[in-house]
């Protein structure tokens, strides 16, 4: 398994136009955070990743805090991401705060990452922004403090020829930022070049719903795949886990949305691939230990 995924609440108000998940009224029970933790994180190879997911988990500081405490007590060098439109710091507990290793996703450049020198600004690319505009919206999240950008295309969404065409554009954009940042010295990490999947957007893993069943994908939570999720399930916590089907995700997402939406979908998808290619080609948006990103 690559890591593990625990959705502390399915609840979230900000309702995003582009967000394919389900909404339901259902946080995680402490005891299923405890339990989930304690099985499956020492399962995982090293270095151990824990993601902390909802809905919106900081509507849940309190099982923010418990997990990282919880994941503290297996492996005191495991990574703990927390994924997270919150803007404001208010939710965030000093513990939150203070703790090594907890790395924020942060879907905000108003977040202030200042504070968060691991914080992971996701730069959406929805279609039909320029190559200009989708620079300058990297130049100005750099402004802010953030020296590492997960890059997402808009997903599940419908892509014109043109708008591909246009997206290449604004990758090749993207990377003269990074050129000129590099040639100061400054080197921006982009985190999708350490990150695989079996299928876009989703990713694999022991995901623990709020009700403590255990899927081997994040497609599970989805509103368009809920006839199909079954067939992700792999048991509860603290009982015994099925093994994952290698195709299991890609199957259940064929099975979930149209065909001309995957298409575009794995298009686009194959459009970041490429970036990524030449970026690790031109020893780009990556922060080896010796040239480690610096905050702003
Ligand atoms: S879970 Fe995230 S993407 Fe979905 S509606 Fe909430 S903030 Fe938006």
């Amino acid at each position: 398994m690559r890591g593990l995924i625990l959705v502390l609440t399915r609840r979230c108000e900000r309702r995003c136009g582009f967000c394919p998940q389900e909404f339901i009224d259902s946080d995680m029970d402490a005891a299923v955070v405890d339990g989930a933790i304690a099985q499956l994180l020492p399962k995982l190879p090293r270095p151990r990743r824990l993601k902390l997911f909802g809905g919106e988990p900081l509507l849940r500081p309190d099982l923010v805090a418990r997990a990282i405490d919880a994941a503290r007590r297996v492996d005191r060098d495991a990574v703990v991401e927390l994924s997270t439109r919150e803007r404001g710091l208010g939710a965030l507990t000093g513990k939150v705060r203070g703790a090594a290793g907890v790395e924020i996703f942060a879907g905000s450049p108003r977040f202030e990452a200042r504070l968060f020198p691991r914080a992971v600004l996701n730069v959406l690319l929805a279609p039909g922004e320029g190559a200009v505009e989708t620079a300058a919206r990297v130049l100005r999240a750099r402004a802010a403090g953030f020296s590492r950008w997960n890059l997402l295309p808009a997903y599940l969404t419908r892509w014109r020829r043109d708008e591909r065409d246009a997206l290449r554009r604004r990758f090749s954009g993207v990377r003269l930022v990074l050129e000129k940042l590099a040639r100061r010295g400054d080197f921006v990490e982009v985190v999708n070049l350490k990150r695989t999947s079996s299928v876009p957007l989703f990713n694999d893993g022991w995901v623990v719903d709020a009700d403590g069943a255990v899927y081997s994908s994040n497609l599970a939570l989805t509103v368009a795949a809920r006839a199909h999720k079954r067939r992700l399930y792999l048991g509860r916590v603290g009982g015994g886990l099925e093994t994952a089907s290698p195709d299991g995700a890609r199957e259940v997402l064929r099975r979930s949305f149209p065909e001309d939406l995957l298409a575009d979908t794995f298009a686009v998808d194959g459009i970041l691939g490429g970036f990524c290619r030449e970026l690790r080609e031109a020893g780009l948006g990556e922060a080896p230990a010796d040239r480690q990103a610096r905050p702003c």
